[in-house]
């Protein structure tokens, strides 16, 4: 069956210890309680990295540029009733601190342990590539 495709844009924030944040997808969202990058989806009219701009200002309170946002990798997951296509950007250099701003857990973590922390399964095969960089 033909599913629709959804563009994602998902931000791996890196602090000066090489740590990654992640957030905790708030009740009554789905895959909720799962940790995922930062985020969301591109809406009509938006590039990848507007998105990410305006999802990292909404969300968690930073703020970054366009030239700020590496493409690292992407996922490609079917889902039963779309297909996610979700490029993952990678962002050393933004201002303020990221604090919850729609009631999700945060949390900076070494690469090396994001596998300790459920991910939907579209994020998950992502976390090599950010090992093998940071
Ligand atoms: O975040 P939002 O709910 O708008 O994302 C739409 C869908 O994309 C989610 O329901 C989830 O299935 C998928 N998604 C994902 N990994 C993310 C963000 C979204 O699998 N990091």
């Amino acid at each position: 069956m033909a599913r629709r495709l959804l563009l994602v844009a998902a931000c791996a924030l890196v602090d000066a210890d090489g740590r990654v944040l992640i957030a905790q997808r708030p009740e009554g969202k789905q895959l909720a309680g799962l940790w995922e990058f930062p985020g969301g989806k591109v809406e009509t009219g938006e590039t990848p990295e507007e998105c990410l701009i305006r999802e990292l200002r909404e969300e968690i309170g930073v703020e970054t540029q366009a030239a700020c946002l590496a493409p690292l990798t992407f996922a490609s997951h079917s889902y039963d009733d779309f297909h996610l296509l979700m490029p993952l950007y990678v962002c050393r250099r933004f201002t303020g601190i990221a604090a919850p701003r729609e009631g999700q857990a945060l949390k900076w973590v070494k690469p090396a342990r994001l596998r300790d922390y459920p991910m939907p399964p579209a994020d998950a095969p992502l976390i090599p590539f950010l090992i093998d960089l940071l």
